[in-house]
């Protein structure tokens, strides 16, 4: 019994060929949207430029951002390239950053991060809570999202009506519908956290896996700007994807897609904390670098030095100073790396592959050897790596950027034509 249709299945399909778009399929956004986000992009730029970036005659786009100013979206501002010759001072268009406002958070199990920006992207603050009680609960995360927010909320001097969204981001696996399929930060599975945050927050709220939300910050303010085809590998508790295809970022049919960590690189291998074994991250996350800790720091693995962080600052120190074991663990990590990079390299061919995650201090990680093994196992072009070790708000940064992607689309977009 295959799964490939019969002739006589053939025969009954839909006449005609080509895809078929169901008329919801994401229609291209209304030309008011592509104004402000030009707009938004650039961060300012005369309507002659931009109209010219749109392939539209100015004069289309004159009535629309008179419009977009007119509800307080744009405003117009002095040019700050001087003219060519002399006569009026150009008058450029720039995104209201009081438009409204937008905040994004994460979740981890370490610290938490949130970041409130404004709606041309700018933060306006920042802030962080250390995991105040180590137990799963995600009731204890609604909490603590409520103590960030209002702490954010404290810093602006901002009122909660000005919030308009906010972008959660958390490790696991988050479904389409922001329901949280599983989480190491959560000790229940299945939970409707976009539901439960929105009651607590009062607010729209859209969540998603951290490692798309960092795929966001670099999309919308980062090396990906300009970059139709990337990925960001990201190295921490557990090992995550993001992917940019065509500058959009790749969900997958049921948004679960680019589980790159829980790939399978060793047939009845290692366990990994998913229940499966043999998954990549079982090799190269740190609790796989903890797990064999204990023989290179001569300690039991009961007992790890007052945690995850602390121990395999440990481990790093032993392997700096030459211990051979200690090496020998960040190398086997380093290689299992390697080849994880090689698979996303020779499946998607992404221009740029960009590191990042706290584990990046680990040079181990991706010393010389490690990329010569991924471009020795790359078919073809091996693509560009970038480490990027940016701190600790741009993951709350992400979440930013996606509530302000839904906040446009839902406010600029709505019911134009
Ligand atoms: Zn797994």
């Amino acid at each position: 019994m295959t799964d490939w249709a019969t002739i006589d299945e053939i025969r009954e399909r839909p006449p005609g060929c080509g895809p078929i778009w169901p008329v919801a399929a994401e229609p291209a956004a209304p030309l008011r949207q592509q104004v402000f986000e030009a707009v938004r992009s650039a961060g300012q730029i005369s309507r002659a430029e931009m109209a010219k970036s749109l392939n539209v005659s100015p004069g289309t786009v004159t009535p629309i951002v008179s419009d977009l100013i007119a509800e307080g979206y744009l405003e117009e501002t002095q040019a700050t390239e001087a003219p060519s010759g002399r006569g009026r001072p150009p008058v450029a268009l720039r995104v209201r950053p009081e438009a409204g406002y937008v905040v994004g958070m994460k979740l981890s199990d370490e610290v938490h991060t949130a970041v409130l920006v404004d709606f041309a992207g700018e933060p306006v603050a920042d802030a962080m809570l250390p995991l105040r009680d180590p137990q799963k609960s995600m009731e204890l995360r609604l909490n603590e999202a409520e103590a960030l927010f209002a702490d954010l909320l404290g810093q602006s001097g901002l009122a909660r009506e000005q919030i308009l969204s906010v972008g959660l981001g958390l490790p696991g696996v988050i479904d389409a519908g922001g329901r949280v399929i599983w989480s190491p930060v959560s000790d229940r599975r299945d939970v409707p956290l976009r539901e439960l945050a929105e009651a607590r927050l009062g607010l729209p709220v859209h969540v998603d896996n951290d490692a798309n939300l960092l795929t966001m910050a670099e999309l919308w303010f980062g090396a990906g700007r300009t970059m139709s085809d990337f990925c960001v590998v990201t190295i921490e508790h557990g090992v995550g994807m993001g992917l940019v295809l065509n500058h959009r970022l790749h969900r997958g049919a049921g948004g679960q897609g680019m589980e790159l960590g829980h790939t399978k690189v060793q047939m009845d291998g290692a366990l990994c904390r998913c229940g499966s074994r043999g998954c990549a991250e079982a090799y190269v996350a740190d609790y796989a670098l903890v797990r064999e800790a204990g023989l290179a720091l001569r300690r039991p693995h009961s007992a790890p030095l007052g945690g995850t962080q602390a121990t395999l600052e440990a481990l790093f120190e032993q392997a700096r100073a030459g211990n051979e074991t200690a090496r020998a663990i960040f190398h086997r990590a380093g290689r299992y790396l390697a080849l994880i990079l090689a698979n996303t390299a020779n499946l998607f061919d992404p221009s740029l592959i960009i590191l990042s995650g706290s584990r990046m201090r680990y040079d181990y990680l991706y010393a010389e050897e490690v990329l010569a093994l991924m471009r020795d196992w790359t078919l073809n072009e091996a693509p560009k790596i970038e480490i990027n070790a940016w701190g600790d708000h741009v993951w709350a940064r992400g979440g930013a950027a996606l509530a302000l992607e839904r906040v446009t689309a839902s406010l600029i977009g709505r019911g134009a034509p």
